[in-house]
This record gives C-alpha cells, structure tokens and sequence, in this order.
C-alpha cells in the first residue's frame, strides 16, 4: 500500500460529488487549478489520517450542464496531480451495470484488472490495444471483500448509450460497469505514476430495454446514498491500513 499523505477524488457531476463534500466539510479552494475553466476544488482533511482533494468538472459555460465525459476527466486529471501531486486517486460515479453479470440497481463496484475503452477502434496493428488503453488498476487486497464492494472492470465511452460495436467491445473488455470518465483519468495517471481507483455505483442497466436517462433519474438517489456510504468505508479503510 502507499504512504497515503494526499487522496484527490475525482467527480463528473456536482450532484455526485456534494454529498461527499458536505459530509466532510471540506471547503472550496478558489486558489487550485485554473482560474479559466470551469473545474471546482474541495480540500480538507479525512480525520486525522491524510488530506482530500476533491475535484468535480463543473458546468459548461455554454450549456450550464455538468462537464461529463473524457476530456474534461482528464484534463482536471492533468491539473490535479500535477498540483496537488496526491498518492493516490478515486475515480467515483455513477454508471451503468449489466443484469446478466448479475448486478443489482445500487450496487457500488471497486475497479478490477484494467480501466478500458470501448469506443475507440483503430484497426491498425498496435493501435487497437492503445485504444482500449487497459490502463493500470490499484489494487488493493481484501478491500473489496471486506466492504462488501462488488469489483469489476470500469469500461469508458462517451457515450450515455451504445452501439453495437461497443457491445461487442463491453463484452471483450469483461466490462461490470459502463460510465463516461474513468479511462480518461486512468490515462493521465498512468503517465503520471499515480495509483488509481474506480468507484461506481449503478443507476441503470445496460442489458435493459427500459430508457438509460429513465433510469438513471429513478435510481439516481439511491445509487448515490449507497455510493458515498461505501465511499466513506473506502476511506476508513485506506486510514486503517496506514
Ligand atoms: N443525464 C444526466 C447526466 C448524464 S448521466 C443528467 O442530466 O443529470 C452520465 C453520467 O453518469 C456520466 O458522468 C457517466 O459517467 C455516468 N453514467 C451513469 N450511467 C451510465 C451509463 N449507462 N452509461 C454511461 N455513463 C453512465
């Protein structure tokens, strides 16, 4: 395990990440990152164990919806290990899960074997297995299975639906959960030696004729209740085996 000093927690939506904020009582850092974008930064402390930084995307300017996807993931990646240089990182979220790999509608997963694509296809040798990225996991032995966490492998789109191809590519990946953020963030971590987890809860099935977006609105509230009380145990955990 790590010499945890330093934990940044990663969010896409402001609604995700509040919850997470407020119970910590962390406060905002106008200061961090860049003043230009929209990215917002929350710092203090877990207990008396390590510091946090959370770092959600904010809202895009022009549309005034959460910044969610690749790009900005992996830009407030960039900005936030280079400055806040954490030990270790939490990718956390919501996303879709698959009834046929047996998940139910708030079940929180813990990253398994690799964080991967499953939209970018680039037939040319080499170039297919860069696009899936298979980027580094942290693992860390018996959290999981002592939390009662499910673990999985966390597959990346930007896409909140799917196309055939991507199902093809969901299944080869060995994919549990299906969000829009962790394999970007994976990216940047992987370049910059930082270990990296995924935390996801599900508030929607893949494999489900029902509407993704209906879904998710219907599961939202649950999904996130269940997410940041594992989300805390994770926490108490990596404190406990300091
Ligand atoms: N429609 C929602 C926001 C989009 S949901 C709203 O208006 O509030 C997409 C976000 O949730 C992304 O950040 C993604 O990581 C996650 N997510 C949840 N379920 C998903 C799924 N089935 N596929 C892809 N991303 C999903």
């Amino acid at each position: 395990m790590v010499s945890l000093k330093r934990l940044a927690v990663f969010f896409a939506m402001e609604e995700e990440a509040m919850p997470f904020i407020q119970s910590l009582s962390l406060a905002p850092d106008k200061d961090f990152g860049d003043s230009k974008l929209p990215f917002r930064y929350y710092r203090g402390r877990f207990k008396s164990s390590f510091d946090v930084l959370v770092a959600v995307n904010g809202k895009d300017p022009r549309y005034g919806v959460d910044n969610i996807g690749t790009e900005p993931a992996t830009l407030n990646a960039y900005i936030t290990l280079r400055q806040y240089m954490p030990d270790l990182c939490l990718s956390v979220g919501t996303a879709g899960g698959f009834q046929h790999k047996g998940a139910s509608i708030g079940d929180v997963y813990l990253s398994t074997e690799a964080f991967r694509f499953h939209d970018r296809r680039i037939q040319i040798p080499g170039f297919s297995e860069y696009g899936v990225g298979h980027y580094p996991v942290f693992e860390i032995e018996g959290m999981a299975e002592t939390l009662g966490l499910k673990k999985g492998v966390v597959s990346t789109a930007n896409s909140l639906d799917y196309s055939e191809k991507d199902w093809e590519m969901m299944k080869k990946n060995n994919a549990s959960v299906k969000e829009m953020e962790a394999a970007g963030i994976a990216w940047v971590a992987h370049l910059l030696h930082t270990p990296l987890l995924g935390l996801k809860a599900v508030t929607d099935f893949v494999d489900s004729p029902e509407k993704t977006e209906e879904q998710f609105f219907a599961h939202f509230a649950l999904a996130i209740k269940k997410l940041h009380s594992n989300l805390h145990q994770v926490l108490d955990y990596l404190a406990s085996i300091q």
